[in-house]
């Protein structure tokens, strides 16, 4: 009988971005204090031992870190004070994904939700003026793959994929390059019982939500800083791209953008950057309390 994958990948990357935080507080322009990936080759569905990624950031904004951010991250402000910038560690990034033949059509992100990308990376590039790159725009996201509910915590995801496959996990903080490991061991699960992994999300330029131009109530509640549940839908509004389900991924259409069909380098977002042609004017209208999160990423 022949192998056959159950992926059209050849290289899945898994990839965990840590950043800069505030307990209790969503209006934060969080920064991007560290990038892990791991990679795990499909064919012997075995883990590249000499191919691990990680790298600190030293954050700009706010350069010392918050006891919560330690806790939580792993990461300690010695890590980050002898960090490159996000400008040159994204570079190098890029570099290792290219000598690593990690780019391209044979190639996947695999995360364990959707903010790393779509809100971490994103709003770190609108941060610093540049265009989010293409690689970045689709990515298996395994929470989608392995439950139907709702996303958590982000920070917990890691540790529940790995109840769910029972691979034992420490008590203790795991740090992203620790966690880049346990989501690769859930990938080679999923792999081995044959799981279909391919792209199911992607980020597109269109959102249907914010095409009905309307303000949504509880953006004008002021409590949505504080409330884990309710920030998503402020930075689904604020941030020029939003994630998109996909069910069934047609592989001839990666590298494309499902709202305006376009590959991602020309999509239409790309001329309104750092604010979009759904731009969310009445949210910042007349408003008396400043939205952190949007002006110092300049969206107004
Ligand atoms: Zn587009």
């Amino acid at each position: 009988m022949i192998h056959q994958p159950s992926t059209p990948f050849q290289n899945l990357v898994i990839l965990k971005v840590k950043t800069t935080s505030q307990e209790k507080n969503y209006d934060f322009p969080s920064e991007v204090i560290q990038i892990s990936a791991v990679v795990v080759d499909v064919k012997n569905n075995a883990i590249r031992e000499n191919m691990m990624f990680n790298e600190y950031v030293m954050p700009v904004i706010n350069s010392k870190l918050t006891e919560n951010c330690v806790k939580t991250t792993g990461v300690t402000q010695e890590n980050v004070n002898n960090a490159r910038s996000f400008r040159i560690v994204n570079e190098k990034f890029s570099n290792w994904l290219e000598s690593n033949q990690l780019v391209g059509v044979k190639s996947a992100f695999v995360m364990d939700s959707r903010v790393d990308i779509w809100q971490r990376l994103q709003y770190q590039c609108a941060l610093i003026g540049v265009r989010m790159p293409a690689r970045f725009r689709q990515w298996i996201n395994l929470w989608t793959v392995c439950f139907i509910e709702a996303e958590s915590m982000p920070e917990d995801n890691t540790r529940l994929l790995a109840d769910a496959f029972w691979i034992d996990v420490p008590e203790r903080r795991l740090t992203a390059p620790e966690e880049c490991l346990i989501l690769a061991k859930v990938v080679q699960n999923l792999l081995a019982q044959k799981f279909h992994l391919t792209i199911n999300q992607v980020l597109t330029c269109f959102s249907g939500v914010r095409a009905q131009g309307l303000p949504i109530a509880e953006v004008y509640n002021k409590d949505w800083k504080y409330d884990f549940k309710l920030s998503p839908k402020f930075y689904e509004l604020v941030l020029p791209l939003i994630p998109w389900n996909v069910t069934n991924f047609d592989l001839n259409t990666y590298g494309m953008c499902p709202g305006c069909n376009m590959v991602f380098s020309y999509c239409r977002m790309v001329r309104f950057e750092p604010a979009h042609f759904q731009y969310p004017a009445w949210l910042y209208r007349n408003r008396e309390d400043i939205i952190l999160f949007a002006k110092q990423a300049h969206f107004y």
